[in-house]
């Protein structure tokens, strides 16, 4: 007996009436795949492909070295971090786009730890987290005689009291997609007095955010995700404008000095948030990064969070009836997770492989996880629906235990 799904008709009609549907004009997808990894590395914007020509062609080919001024090529990360701070509820100032969210999180992580000497003796995270917030965080711990206390979700909020020196969480998990309540974790660290970083890698661009709003002070994230800034992105930095006179950066480049061309011997900070910026901007990558920004700042992300619980419902329902070998572990309420629904399998590496065979590209986590990615700027229904059909297919006809799909691979 089998039960009622719903038809790929129906998805059809879903796609019809979406306000969203045009967005995937904007974006180049290779014909006959479903993309199911932008919360990994976003998409392509077309307009990326006319920027990059622009920088390459004009702005390094014929402007050279006039570029840094002509172009404002020296002012891109702060103009980037202004827009960034758009779409994730700082103000203009509060933000700046460099570096990797590893390096970000040790210049933040370092400079709140040396502006409050003496507080506390542990570093709060989740066990379980990003694997390099956690090994940032143990090498920062180890350099401040602080001891890293990685605990479950469930205790965290126990966990902060007077020996906390510093917490670090991601707001969306990148494996689970279970989502913290940032003003509540926000408001009990303000409680005990304790800074809180937040890593909204999963985050920005995916789910509602606002800083202001949730009093949330400090923050890193991802530009090649949800933003579609290209592999290998720049990522940006966040510090609320009036904490920002305490801190300095760990690491005293020269861009992030008062006044990098006086080329004087003594380290003076920048007074805004450039003080974060370490050396010269990569410029390349940082355009790229602007593409998917500005297409980000121009949906609707009202809309956009709409879709992506849409998307999401409507994946679990499939997935329930056609694939129920495959379990899902992303928590079914909204308000508690971000924009990807992770299943848990034993044999997840192979499935997954063999469904990027099939044209459904989504990915593998370590030990068991599938992870499908729901990015409603340039998918659909009818996505959705063929990715499950797909998958379904595969493990009907048990093809991903031939041994093509069981070797492993460097990047997964
Ligand atoms: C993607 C991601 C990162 C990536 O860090 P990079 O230094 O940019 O490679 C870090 N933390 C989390 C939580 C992530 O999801």
């Amino acid at each position: 007996m089998s039960m009622d799904y719903p038809s790929l008709a129906e998805a059809e009609a879903r796609d019809a009436a979406d306000p969203l549907r045009s967005w995937r004009e904007y974006f180049t997808l290779p014909d006959g795949v479903v993309y199911l990894d932008g919360n990994s590395l976003g998409a392509l914007p077309s307009a990326t492909r006319d920027l990059m020509r622009d920088a390459t062609e004009h702005q390094w080919g014929e402007g050279l070295i006039r570029s840094w001024n002509d172009a404002d090529w020296i002012g891109a990360p702060r103009r980037i971090g202004d827009k960034i701070a758009g779409l994730i509820g700082a103000a203009p100032g509060e933000v700046i786009a460099c570096d990797s969210v590893t390096v970000n999180l040790y210049k933040l992580m370092g400079a709140i730890l040396a502006a409050r000497p003496g507080h506390g003796k542990t570093i709060l995270t989740e066990s379980g987290n990003f694997p390099t917030d956690l090994h940032v965080a143990a090498g920062i711990a180890a350099q401040h005689n602080l001891v890293l206390d990685a605990a479950p979700r469930e205790a965290i909020v126990e966990r902060i009291g007077p020996d906390t020196a510093l917490i670090v969480l991601t707001h969306v998990h990148y494996k689970s997609g279970e989502r913290f309540d940032m003003a509540a974790i926000q408001a009990l660290a303000d409680a005990h007095s304790v800074p809180l970083i937040w890593d909204l890698s999963h985050s920005v661009g995916a789910v509602p955010l606002d800083m202001a709003a949730d009093a949330a002070r400090f923050a890193v994230g991802c530009g090649y995700k949800y933003l579609n800034g290209g592999p290998g992105a720049p990522a940006f930095l966040y510090v609320a404008g009036e904490a920002l006179e305490f801190l300095g950066s760990p690491i005293q480049g020269w861009m992030g000095h008062a006044a990098p061309f006086a080329m004087t011997d003594a380290y003076a900070p920048a007074p805004g948030i450039e003080r974060f910026l370490a050396g010269t901007p990569p410029m390349l990558s940082l355009l790229a990064l602007e593409g998917g920004v500005d297409l980000m700042l121009a949906a609707d992300r009202d809309a956009l969070w709409t879709k992506s619980q849409a998307l999401f419902d409507f994946l679990i329902q499939l997935m329930a009836v056609r694939c129920p070998e495959l379990t899902p572990i992303t928590p079914a309420r909204a308000d508690l997770r971000g924009s990807h629904a992770s299943f848990v399998h034993p044999s997840a590496w192979p499935i997954n492989r063999a469904l990027i065979d099939a044209g459904v590209i989504g990915d593998f986590r370590a030990p068991d996880v599938l992870r499908l990615g729901l990015t409603p700027l340039y998918l659909g229904f009818v996505d959705v629906w063929m990715a499950v059909d797909r998958l379904a297919a595969i493990l009907a006809d048990g093809r991903w235990q031939r041994p093509e799909y069981t070797a492993p691979a460097r990047v997964t």
